[in-house]
């Protein structure tokens, strides 16, 4: 990026900067480039591209009626956006200020200032730490049920995780698994009562109390798990092929605290169905916003609505 283009310190405001590369980042850029806003993009200097990135195939996005792997997915959608004058950098936002009429983005590398800006840093799922957990995720490791269940038909599946979403998780995977193995490193579920009962009550489903997951065994994909007992320390094997991850996840908001308002899990906060926030010209998408669906196609929604938002409050300003 040049020093002289629009919005770089110096120079006159761009009219909207977009943080965060996912679907929903890649998607308002899209929206936003085809309106005429050359829109600046920080993508992260990490996983420019986001979740999807760590993933092998995406059978549930619309358009794709074999199926595309996920970073060919991403590519795609940058490219498009690209294609239509997006400008993309592989920066963090390390600072913002977004209070006043003139927003602020800084990176390690220089600051840049917008008349709008689209907040799409997404969330990150909660890891066991495990070594190779990575290396595996698609390959049998998932953190998602509602992507990844039907590629376990009649396979033994684990679930790790002993809340609300842990269950709802086991609960909906016994629909494709030939059984359903919770792992709970404790002697209870902290899942409410409702919950509880409902996966007692399950006949596909068995509950491995007190256990942990010490190693994640296969070649090339997930053929087994390691477990440790958390009282006792003794381990053994479970002959799983589908590990789900289920104990939580967190928005990417560390950025964005005392600026726009967050919801006591650090969500942020928008006007629903709209995607604006407490701060006038700052709008949020994706998975940073959304707590209950947090599927790619979803994400990309709410990106093509923060860009709708953003375009429809800089003509106002006009
Ligand atoms: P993300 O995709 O998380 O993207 C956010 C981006 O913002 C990241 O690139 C990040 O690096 C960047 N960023 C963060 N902070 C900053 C910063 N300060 N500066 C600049 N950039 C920043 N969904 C489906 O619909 N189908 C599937 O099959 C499917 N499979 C999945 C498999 C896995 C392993 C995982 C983890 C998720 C899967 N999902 C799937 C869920 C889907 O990936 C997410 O719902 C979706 O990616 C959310 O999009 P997003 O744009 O909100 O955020």
């Amino acid at each position: 990026m040049s020093q002289d283009s629009p919005g770089t310190t110096g120079s006159d405001p761009r009219e909207v900067i977009v943080i965060g590369s996912g679907p929903a980042g890649y998607t308002a850029a899209v929206y936003a480039a085809r309106a005429g806003l050359k829109p600046l993009v920080f993508e992260g200097s990490v996983t420019a591209g986001g979740a999807l990135m760590n993933t092998t195939e995406v059978e549930n996005f619309p358009g794709f009626q074999n199926g595309i792997q996920g970073p060919a997915l991403m590519d795609e959608m940058r490219a498009q956006a690209e294609r239509f004058g997006a400008e993309l950098v592989p920066d963090d936002a390390v600072e913002v200020d977004l209070t006043g009429e003139t927003k602020v983005v800084k990176t390690a590398t220089g600051t840049h200032t917008a008349r709008a800006v689209i907040l799409a840093t997404g969330s990150g799922y909660r890891k066991l730490g495990l070594p190779r957990e990575e290396e595996l995720s698609g390959r049998g490791v998932s953190w998602c049920a509602t992507c990844d269940g039907f590629f376990f038909r009649e396979q033994h599946i684990a679930v790790v995780g002993g809340g609300d979403s842990a269950v709802e998780e086991a609960t909906f995977l016994t629909r494709f698994g030939s059984k359903v193995s919770m792992i709970v490193r404790r002697d209870e579920l902290r899942a409410s009562k409702i919950m509880q009962e409902r996966a007692l009550a399950d006949p596909k489903l068995d509950i491995i109390w007190n256990s942990e997951v010490a190693e994640l065994n296969g070649e090339d994909r997930l053929e087994g798990v390691t477990l440790r007992d958390t009282v006792t320390g003794e381990t053994r094997q479970l002959d799983a092929t589908g590990l789900f991850i289920a104990i939580g996840h967190d928005p990417r908001s560390e950025l964005l605290t005392g600026q726009v308002d967050l919801d006591d899990e650090g969500y942020v906060l928008v006007e629903h169905p709209s995607t604006a926030t407490n701060l006038t010209g700052v709008f949020a998408c994706g998975d940073l916003v959304d707590h209950h669906y947090r599927q790619a196609i979803t994400a990309a929604g709410t990106g093509c609505a923060a860009a709708l938002d953003a375009e429809r409050y800089l003509a106002a300003l006009d």
